[in-house]
């Protein structure tokens, strides 16, 4: 036995979906407690109504998959709240993740945020449990960076994200690979 352990490889390591977080959007001024007729995006047409300050919206994407969400959390935010909130000009006034967030990552419903002072950045990972493509949503200086990320074969997805590279490959192993650590 002990010869064969000497013949043995260190196993590649795997990945690990981490526990996810809500990201929560700031908390928002009473007045923003009004219905906002918002038309669906691909029959303009159909109105749907959605409150900003309530995070809720009567679309069939919200009432499926978002709606159990806490009640600031941003993955209830739906492409009609999104819309909303760009209208009532919110977005500008909130963090720049949010931003990052609510218009490239409404397809994933798990997050992992990493906020990193001493390198101004502040990282989303998106994510939906097993599926090894990730989302990466993050503000590093004052630049918006998105970018797609295989945890499995370990290869960016579309366009690298050029100027931050091989820090954000960092981050995906802290969070994704801890054992590495
Ligand atoms: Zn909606």
């Amino acid at each position: 036995m002990r010869l064969l352990n000497r013949f043995k490889r260190r196993p590649e390591p795997q990945w690990r979906p981490p526990s996810d977080q809500p990201i929560e959007v700031p908390e928002m001024d009473h007045e923003l407690n009004v219905r906002l007729r918002v038309p669906s995006r691909s029959d303009p047409s159909l109105l749907f109504d959605a409150n900003i300050f309530r995070l809720s919206c009567t679309c069939p994407n919200f009432s499926n998959k978002r709606s159990l969400f806490g009640p600031r959390d941003v993955r209830r935010i739906c492409p009609h709240l999104y819309q909303a909130i760009c209208d009532a000009g919110l977005d500008q006034n909130w963090p720049r993740l949010f931003s990052v967030i609510m218009q490239h990552g409404r397809r994933f419903f798990r997050f992992r945020r990493v906020t990193d002072r001493a390198n101004q950045a502040d990282i989303a990972f998106g994510f939906n449990g097993e599926e090894p493509h990730i989302g990466i949503f993050a503000v590093i200086g004052p630049l918006p960076t998105v970018a797609g990320y295989n945890v499995q074969d370990r290869m960016w997805i579309g366009d690298r994200p050029a100027d931050h590279e091989a820090y954000l490959k960092q981050q995906i192993d802290k969070v994704f690979f801890p054992e590495n650590d």
